[in-house]
């Protein structure tokens, strides 16, 4: 690869494959569909992350819906080969050593996208630097500071050790690899002889960065106050760059990032505007706009091995070129019948397998599944256990597969999880629950895929983008969802799927609106959602466009394109 073209893509997850938990949920997956386009596209990418080498979390649900968690090791020999390159960076004065782990994603074409795993698990470090790139969000915000310089400036010296010298571009995927500008800019001062930088080399460092934001709500953006900082890297400047590093008395690595990056963006049109709304203060000046790239998803991994069959046969090239998808309009429907029943059989099977619920492939079954916390609002649906199972008497039955994890150090997502699992037996005997134990990538390929709608209820305008509701759409899965993140894109009713709500949200108390989208949700379940699914011949057509029409745009081919157009290549 020639280094004058790379394209250096900084992710502190990645999903690289089902075996590897280098990954916590939406990000990473969105990171790892990312790569894998690039790939297919041949595009001169390279990726850097951290090794993670106990993996995000295994979850356990006790018998009183509980989550507990354990370390989950993984062998990372197995998966990636360990190249000789050293770097280092300095932490409170002490040299940390890194190493890197080579992991290579090949596109449908062969091309070749290489994966730096960063790990300081050295005999050369000491005791808590080894744990450095243990655990992916654990520890406390030091260890976090910390993670993010190994991701950031080690990252950036690892690239150079492996012969990486020129890189044109730097891609930050959310705020945590910002300090990679930090680093960009000491290299471009030393290269003109100065010891710290100035507005020049900001100005030249901006050129090389593009950053995209993933978080609507303020606290979700790291936040480090000066005094820690400094401790950690020796530095005591902050007060001296205020076009860099800003804002009162704490480093913020979004507005860092922000600072930094010639073209910056939300992941899906409204996301662009709440980012807006939220980070370009107007009492100060800022040089950046802020635009919006939709995500999408990476089909060929995405789609349930019955569906890719289907589109080998009528769509053939579909991997190479997403927006044939369209074709999906001449499957007939009978051929999407069977490949649903089949995806829907396997997933039916797993689900008895783990929980011995007796789920029936014949009922009508809804999906959510997702990360517990409080404003994805898992319980809309279980508001008023009465009406719904009213609702579901009068379809012959409902069943709902719930799944996801709680960050473990929020008690209100845990507790969201175990008030789920005790409404389950008041549903029965006309709607039966589970609650699957470990969200991961095989499960999320399972429900996206075997579910009859997917199910989305976010409290608005929290959802950045959403992705899970993509994959579905890709095996001819509606959403029923909130219009929010990607859905007010993707939903055209009752031909993709249906809203719930209003577009607009009606100014109103949080529970008045939790009430308003409930009676909403049900309403349309009732009378248009089990209605249609009745209907063979609509909810063929419906399934078909959910295809046709979702697919074809909302996948990562697409995406990439347009961070080609927008982003890289300017
Ligand atoms: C796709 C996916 C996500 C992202 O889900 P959203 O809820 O749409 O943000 C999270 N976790 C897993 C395992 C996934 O496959």
């Amino acid at each position: 690869m020639n280094d004058h073209e790379v394209i250096a893509y900084f992710s502190m997850e990645i999903a690289l494959e089902p075996g590897m938990p280098t990954y916590s949920g939406g990000l990473g997956m969105l990171a790892g569909d990312t790569i894998r386009s690039a790939a297919d596209l041949q595009l001169p990418m390279v990726a850097v992350t951290l090794l993670h080498r106990q993996g995000y979390f295994a979850q356990k649900l006790d018998a009183g819906g509980w989550q507990t968690e354990s370390p989950v090791a993984w062998p990372v020999d197995r998966f990636c080969h360990e190249l000789p390159a050293r770097a280092q960076v300095t932490i409170e004065g002490r040299a940390v050593h890194l190493r890197a782990w080579k992991y290579t994603v090949k596109g449908v074409g062969g091309h070749e996208v290489p994966v730096f795993l960063l790990d300081t698990d050295l005999t050369e470090n000491t005791g808590w630097d080894r744990t450095l790139t243990h655990h992916l969000y654990g520890g406390d915000s030091w260890y976090r500071l910390c993670q993010e310089i190994v991701l950031g400036i080690g990252g950036v010296r690892m690239l150079r050790a492996l012969g990486y010298r020129e890189v044109p571009r730097f891609h930050m995927n959310e705020g945590h690899a910002a300090l990679l500008g930090l680093e960009l800019l000491e290299e471009h001062a030393r290269w003109f002889g100065r010891d710290g930088f100035n507005h020049d080399d900001v100005q030249a460092i901006q050129q090389r960065c593009v950053f995209t934001t993933h978080t609507p709500v303020p606290a979700g953006h790291d936040r480090f106050p000066f005094e820690l900082v400094g401790r950690a890297l020796g530095r005591s400047d902050f007060g001296e760059h205020h076009d860099v590093f800003c804002c009162e008395g704490e480093l913020n690595l979004t507005y860092l990032a922000l600072n930094l990056s010639h073209y910056v963006n939300g992941v899906a049109k409204k996301h662009g505007e709440v980012s807006r709304l939220l980070l370009l203060p107007k009492d100060r000046f800022h040089h950046y706009q802020i635009d919006h790239i939709t995500n999408g998803v990476h089909l060929a991994t995405w789609a349930s091995p019955p569906f890719a069959q289907l589109f080998d046969r009528y769509v053939p090239g579909w991997r190479e070129d997403n927006a044939s998808l369209r074709g999906a309009l001449n499957i007939p429907g009978e051929d999407i019948w069977r490949a649903h029943s089949e995806a829907k059989e396997r997933l039916v099977q797993e689900i008895n397998r783990r929980t011995g619920a007796g789920f029936d492939p014949q009922v009508f079954t809804l999906a959510f599944a997702r990360r517990a916390a409080t404003y994805k609002r898992a319980r809309l649906l279980l508001t008023d256990p009465v009406r719904l199972k009213r609702i579901a008497g009068k379809a012959g039955g409902l069943q709902i597969v719930y799944a996801g994890k709680a960050h473990p150090r929020d008690e209100a997502g845990k507790k969201l999880i175990q008030q789920v699992i005790q409404a389950r037996q008041s549903l029965l005997p006309e709607v039966r629950l589970v609650y699957l134990e470990n969200y991961d990538w095989e499960l999320g390929r399972l429900l996206a895929a075997g579910v009859d709608t997917w199910l989305n209820t976010p409290e608005p305008p929290q959802e950045a983008s959403g992705t899970s509701g993509m994959k579905a759409a890709l095996n001819g899965v509606p959403s029923l969802s909130i219009l929010d993140g990607w859905w007010l894109e993707g939903c055209i009713e009752h031909v993709t799927g249906w809203a719930i709500g209003e577009s607009t949200p009606v100014k109103a108390g949080l529970e008045e609106r939790r009430r308003r989208d409930a009676q909403s949700l049900y309403q349309k379940l009732e009378k248009t959602v089990l209605p249609a699914y009745s209907q063979r011949q609509d909810w063929l057509r419906i399934m078909r466009h959910a295809i046709a029409l979702n697919a074809s745009h909302f996948n990562t081919q697409r995406m990439l394109e347009e961070y080609v157009m927008k982003a890289y290549f300017i």
